[in-house]
């Protein structure tokens, strides 16, 4: 084998990883992943925005001026902040809601879909004519049609 083959070798096993690699990065499971990270992440920021804006100021409204965020204990001359584990523990239930609900939601357009598909008509073997699933004869060609 000589130093030209050897090149050839090694460049065509160099663009079958890369292939491999793009398979796998353009497969549908990883993308829907990714995106999936990205969107969750982008939510969780507008939750806890939400959250720290908006909720915790109206509970400080209700209650009088407390303020959510920064109710702590000292115990031993050290603070504990559970105001901050009350804040995060409303963001994640507000998330896990949210996610409940897109998650429902999806499942039932996904059913829906698969209802959809689960096929009113046929095709007619003769004409190709879109027919009635019940059909025994063609409306378009008037071939009778086998079960
Ligand atoms: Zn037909």
């Amino acid at each position: 084998m000589d130093k030209k083959e050897l090149k050839e070798k090694a460049k065509g096993k160099a663009k079958s990883t890369f292939a491999e690699f793009k398979e796998f990065a353009l497969k549908g499971n990883i993308m829907d992943l990714a995106i999936g990270m990205v969107m969750g992440a982008a939510f969780t920021a507008i939750v806890t925005a939400v959250v720290d804006n908006v909720f915790s100021p109206l509970i400080g409204a209700l209650t009088s001026g407390i303020n959510l965020a920064e109710l702590s204990v000292t115990v031993g001359g050290v603070e504990f902040v559970y105001g901050a584990v009350i804040n995060a523990i409303v963001s994640f239930l507000i998330i896990s809601l949210v996610m409940f609900l897109i998650v429902k939601a999806l499942a039932k357009a996904n059913r829906k879909d698969k209802e959809e598909v689960a096929a009113t008509t046929k095709t007619c073997p003769y004409c190709k004519s879109e027919i009635d699933i019940e059909a025994t004869r063609c409306p378009h060609c008037t071939s009778q049609i086998e079960e």
